[in-house]
């Protein structure tokens, strides 16, 4: 991977604590692998609570300047980082591309998305606006202010390992926080290279701190107990988002949570069928559907079913599956075995009920952990797709009658995240996209992710948004303040 960089010096290996770049106390290390080749790119630190410990409190310190900076200082150095990570972009995508397995097109597509949170919560950090309201008696002047809410820490998962980060960072850094992360153990190396750029950019020492460590929920018990982290954000699934929202409650920690989705994308009989097909495409094979906005239950009305089913098949068919380094490739690899095993638990399911496979349905000859991108018809509603998240390359159609049933069937679900449907009748528009119970709706679109938008679920798909002036206010504190004259 060395060889094909640029500047090979973003190829990090250390942790990085405090401002330090360091190994573990105890020595010890973990591999990171190439999920298209199987091999090993390197070792990274395995970090313990101690060394969390550490950058925790190095954040605490560092932030009494920070945040008293001005917003516009604080936004200087948060666009120089932005501007390192647009002009690092194709070293950035690559060091993703070979810890991650997604294509090297859409590596660069996320650096330049993660970079565009940088950039968007910089400038709104000469935003945090305060409040004056009318006092309740004639003495009495109230003001409202804004703070930084403290010490944020974060857990992320492997699937988008710089703009999962760079979510966060990007709003914690920007009112004045610290900022301590732990990215998943199969994707260090995009935190660390970003961490290498924004020392470069001028973050000051211990403002920023990426914990390398194999050991998750040790690294998760240290931000929660800890009494100096006062924010939590994480993005996984519902299940460990569960787990730390408990861990979390000892302490009254503030918390943000992107768990776990099941989109419904939902294909009228009015939709432009063509656009239709693309809007699948992209929400559903986007990073191989490994991600938590990706359509998982595709349900198609029934005077158009037979016709989509076949667009869709050909269109998927055509995928070129490979190597993400390699030009030209599509879909890469699942991130490992176990995605695996889950697809093709949710294709055997399908096929146990009645339904069938009009392409794909096998592992890819590529081997490994490649899968055939699939496409399944006469899918019915208590497969285990209509309640699991399969987060893999399968495309299960179900087919409706008319709109009340199919916004009862897409709400029938725990989670609320993104949801999308084609139609162009604008009272249907009007009626389904209120009737969604989501936090996300894409309307004739099947992308949806953008650092000027508000991004979130309802139900158990989380807890606050990220991106958009909004998403600054997980990071803040009010402060009320009664002033008699
Ligand atoms: P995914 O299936 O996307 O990896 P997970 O929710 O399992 O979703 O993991 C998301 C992140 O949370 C990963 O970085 C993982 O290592 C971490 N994680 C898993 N279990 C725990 C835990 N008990 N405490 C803290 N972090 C955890």
């Amino acid at each position: 991977l060395k060889s094909i960089l640029k500047d090979p010096s973003l190829l990090a290996t250390k942790a990085f604590v405090a401002g330090e770049w360091v190994d573990a106390d105890d020595g010890s290390t973990f591999e990171v692998t190439n999920p298209a080749r199987g091999d090993v790119i390197c070792t990274v630190p395995d970090l313990g609570r101690a060394e969390t410990a550490r950058a925790i409190e190095a954040a605490r310190v560092a932030m009494k300047d920070w945040a008293a900076r001005t917003g516009k200082e604080r936004a200087a150095v948060l666009r120089k980082w932005f501007d390192l990570m647009m002009e690092n972009q194709d070293d950035l995508g690559a060091i993703l591309t070979a810890e991650m397995g997604k294509p090297l097109a859409e590596a660069k597509g996320e650096i330049a998305y993660g970079a565009g949170f940088i950039e968007w919560f910089g400038e709104e950090a000469k935003r945090v606006y305060g409040e004056t309201i009318p006092g309740h008696q004639r003495d009495k002047r109230i003001t409202v202010i804004k703070q930084p809410i403290g010490v944020a820490a974060s857990i992320t998962p492997w699937n988008f390992p710089n703009a999962m980060i760079a979510r966060k960072a990007g709003p914690a850094l920007a009112v004045g926080c610290g900022f301590v992360c732990r990215p998943a153990s199969e994707t260090p190396l995009s935190a660390l290279a970003m961490a290498v750029l924004g020392e470069r950019a001028g973050l000051p020492k211990g403002i920023l701190s990426v914990i390398t460590s194999a050991k998750a929920s040790d690294i998760g018990k240290e931000f929660c107990e800890n009494h100096t982290v006062r924010k939590l954000t994480f993005t996984g699934s519902t299940e460990v988002g569960r787990i730390l929202l408990r861990q979390a409650a000892d302490q009254v920690m503030k918390c943000s949570m992107e768990l776990g989705g099941n989109a419904p994308f939902i294909v009228f009989d009015d939709a432009d069928l063509d656009a239709a097909v693309e809007g699948a495409m992209a929400s559903k094979f986007r990073n191989n559907g490994q991600t938590c906005v990706c359509a998982n239950r595709i349900y198609v009305q029934a005077g158009v079913y037979d016709a989509f089913a076949e667009k869709l098949a050909k269109a998927v068919a055509a995928l070129k599956v490979g190597d993400g380094l390699d030009e030209g490739t599509e879909a890469g690899p699942l991130i490992n075995e176990d995605a695996v095993e889950k697809v093709q638990e949710h294709i055997k399911d399908v096929l146990d009920r009645g339904g069938a496979v009009i392409t794909g349905g096998e592992r890819h000859e590529m081997g490994g952990t490649f899968f055939k991108p699939t496409v399944l018809t006469g899918v019915t509603q208590d497969a285990k797709v209509s309640t699991e998240e399969t987060f893999g390359p399968v495309a299960p159609l179900f087919k409706f009658e008319t709109e009340e049933e199919v916004i009862e069937k897409a709400n029938a679900t725990i989670f609320g995240l993104a949801s999308y449907f084609y139609a162009r009748d604008i009272g249907r528009i009007t009626r389904v996209q209120e009737g969604l119970e989501y936090g996300i709706v894409g309307v004739n679109t099947g992308i949806i992710s953008t650092e000027v938008a508000p991004f979130g679920g309802v139900k158990q798909s989380g807890l606050g948004r990220e991106g958009s002036h909004h998403g600054i206010e997980d990071y803040l504190e009010m402060k009320y303040i009664c002033l008699s004259v």
